[in-house]
């Protein structure tokens, strides 16, 4: 379960909340206000309440406004939406199926791969994935405090290898332009990096967040910027996000994309095709298409190894070289991510 302080954005008398914070506020929290919004009958519910206990549902606008109305099989609307499927235990779908817990060298960072390092800076997400193996990730403990964040950079100080950071989370975006300068100034002032990196699914379900402050704060880094957006569908690619894809281009951002390959949203090839073909349009080059992670409650999320196969042909086959995404997956304990 999410940190309910993180969500909450920060107010002080008499100071207005950024537009963006607004619309998060006004995010869908209920599995039946989401679907009276879409003309769905409320089936259901005491399953889909369930399912909310372990994770709640949480859905900005912006992103129920790309689904169709009226159709329960919605691709956006079945990455979402709690199911009586999250219930059900599959074998081999563990809590922790990435060994986060066990690379854990202190609060907030993850050092698992040579030369970069990954900043755990905040739990809260714009959206719920019902697919994450963060579900279970206690992030009560696991994210950085304001405390950890100075022994964060005082390791990384001690490391002259270290030459890129990775902030993820959660979702990076949700903290604060005033927290992010300063993270980010603190940052930029250790001699030995070269790239800040950003992972986050902010810009697709709610791309008011890239603000022309935000985009001031990136582009006047010293550190080389690149953003890793998440976009599972092709959907999901609405012309807000071309607009704030094109400002972040502008400012010298280099823009990628990872998704998780999700039976019954991406798992065919004309879909991930298109999904290709719509990034590239906005400028964001496709990077991993990532194998679930085997997190219990997503056993219905999982492709067939057979599927994979073939997926993985017919993409090479419909798509220039440099718009197939590397399939990868997550194995606790190596040294990067592994092929497929
Ligand atoms: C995925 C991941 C990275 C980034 O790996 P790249 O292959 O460079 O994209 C870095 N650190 C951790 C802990 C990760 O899980
Ligand atoms: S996939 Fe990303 S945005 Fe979605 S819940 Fe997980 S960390 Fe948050």
């Amino acid at each position: 379960m999410l940190i309910a302080a993180h969500i909450i954005p920060e107010t002080r008398a008499g100071v207005q909340l950024p537009a963006w914070q607004t619309a998060l506020a006004e995010a869908f929290k209920d599995p039946q206000g989401l679907l009276s919004h879409l003309q769905l009958k409320p089936e259901n519910l005491a399953d889909r309440q369930l399912a909310q206990r372990q994770f709640s549902l949480k859905v900005p606008r912006h992103y129920a406004n790309l689904m169709t109305k009226g159709d329960p099989h919605d691709p956006l609307l079945r990455q979402v939406l709690p199911c009586r499927e999250e219930m059900v235990d599959t074998p081999g779908f563990i809590d922790d199926p990435v060994g986060d817990l066990q690379a854990k060298q202190q609060p907030g960072l993850l050092h698992k791969y040579q030369g970069r390092v990954l900043i755990l800076t905040t739990g809260a997400c714009g959206v719920h994935c019902r697919y994450c193996f963060r579900r279970h990730y206690p992030y009560q403990n696991g994210t950085a405090t304001p405390g950890q964040w100075q022994s964060i950079l005082d390791t990384i100080r001690r490391q002259a290898t270290i030459q890129e950071v990775i902030l993820s989370g959660g979702d990076p975006l949700m903290i604060n332009d005033q927290r992010l300068e300063k993270m980010l100034a603190e940052l930029q002032a250790l001699p030995q990096l070269k790239r800040l990196r950003l992972h986050s699914r902010l810009p697709v379900v709610l791309p008011q967040r890239i603000t022309p402050e935000l985009l001031e704060l990136l582009s006047s880094n010293r550190l080389q910027g690149v953003m890793v957006l998440h976009a599972n569908h092709p959907n999901e690619i609405s012309p807000e996000l071309a607009e704030a894809c094109e400002k972040m281009r502008a400012a010298g951002i280099t823009l990628l994309n990872q998704s998780v390959l999700l039976k019954g949203v991406n798992d065919d090839a004309e879909t991930l095709v298109r999904l290709s073909e719509r990034l590239f349009e906005i400028g964001v080059m496709p990077y991993y298409l990532h194998l679930l992670d085997r997190v219990s409650g997503a056993g219905h999320f999982e492709v067939e190894p057979d599927r994979i196969e073939l997926l993985k042909r017919q993409l090479l086959q419909q798509l220039p070289g440099y718009l197939v995404p590397r399939m990868v997956r997550e194995i606790a304990g190596e040294a990067s991510k592994t092929p497929v």
